[in-house]
C-alpha cells in the first residue's frame, strides 16, 4: 500500500498557521472502505530532516473535538498538542480517521449507550463484538517518514503508537506526556486506559 499525499494548504488557527496535507492510499478510489481513510497531517515549519521534532499520532474523535464531549479527553490531547507545537515552534501531528479506536461513529455511541448502563469502554466493545482497539497506525508512521521526520519527540500515552512510530523506522528520543486537565465525566474512562489499556496516561 502506497500513500500519496493528494492536497496541500496552509490554514490559520487559534495556535497559529498549520499546513494542513491530505493523504490518501493511491489505489483506493473514493467512498471505498476501509483503504479510502484519509489522513490529515498538521504541520507547522520545517520539520524535514531535523532532529528532535515533536510529533503525534491522534485519532479522530468527533464527539470530543467537534461536539466538546466529556466523555473522554481526545479533544483536549489535540488541543494540548497543537499548543505544545506552537510554543515549540515545529512539529507535526497525523490525524488518522479511525473514530471510537476503529469501530466508526455508530458503534462508538452503541457503546456509549453500554456505558450508560454500567460497562466500562472495553467491556462496551465487547459487548458489541470488538476488540478494545481497533485502530492501526502503520499508515500514520508512514506519513510521519514522508514528511521526512527521523529522530522524535512523541506526544502520546499510548504505547501502540510509540511502537508503531519505532517500527516505522523512525528513532524515538523522548516520549512527552499531554496533561490534560482532570474532570469528573471522563476519569472513569483515564482509568479504564490506564489500568486495562496499559495507557501512560498523564493528569495535570
Ligand atoms: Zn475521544
Amino acid at each position: 500500500m502506497k500513500l500519496f499525499r493528494y492536497a496541500d494548504a496552509e490554514i490559520p488557527t487559534v495556535h497559529g498557521p498549520f499546513r494542513l496535507l491530505v493523504y490518501r492510499d493511491a489505489d483506493a478510489k473514493e467512498g471505498d472502505s476501509p483503504n479510502a481513510e484519509e489522513h490529515m497531517a498538521i504541520v507547522r515549519g520545517d520539520v524535514a530532516g531535523v532532529s528532535n521534532v515533536l510529533c503525534r499520532v491522534h485519532s479522530e474523535c468527533w464527539t470530543s473535538e467537534v461536539l466538546g464531549s466529556l466523555k473522554c479527553d481526545c479533544g483536549r490531547q489535540l488541543e494540548a498538542a497543537m499548543k505544545l507545537i506552537e510554543e515549540d515552534g515545529s512539529g507535526a501531528i497525523v490525524y488518522q480517521q479511525q473514530e471510537g479506536r476503529g469501530i466508526g461513529i455508530i458503534n462508538k455511541i452503541r457503546a456509549y449507550a453500554l456505558q450508560d448502563q454500567g460497562a466500562d469502554a472495553i467491556e462496551a466493545n465487547e459487548q458489541l463484538g470488538f476488540a478494545a482497539d481497533m485502530r492501526s497506525y502503520e499508515q500514520c508512521a508512514e506519513i510521519l517518514l514522508d514528511l521526512g521526520l527521523r529522530a522524535v519527540r512523541v506526544m502520546s500515552d499510548n504505547p501502540a503508537k510509540i511502537r508503531a512510530v519505532r517500527h516505522a523506522g523512525l528513532h524515538v528520543i523522548e516520549r512527552v506526556p499531554l496533561a490534560v486537565e482532570p474532570h469528573d465525566f471522563f476519569a472513569n474512562y483515564l482509568k479504564t486506559k490506564k489500568e486495562k489499556m496499559g495507557h501512560l496516561v498523564s493528569v495535570a
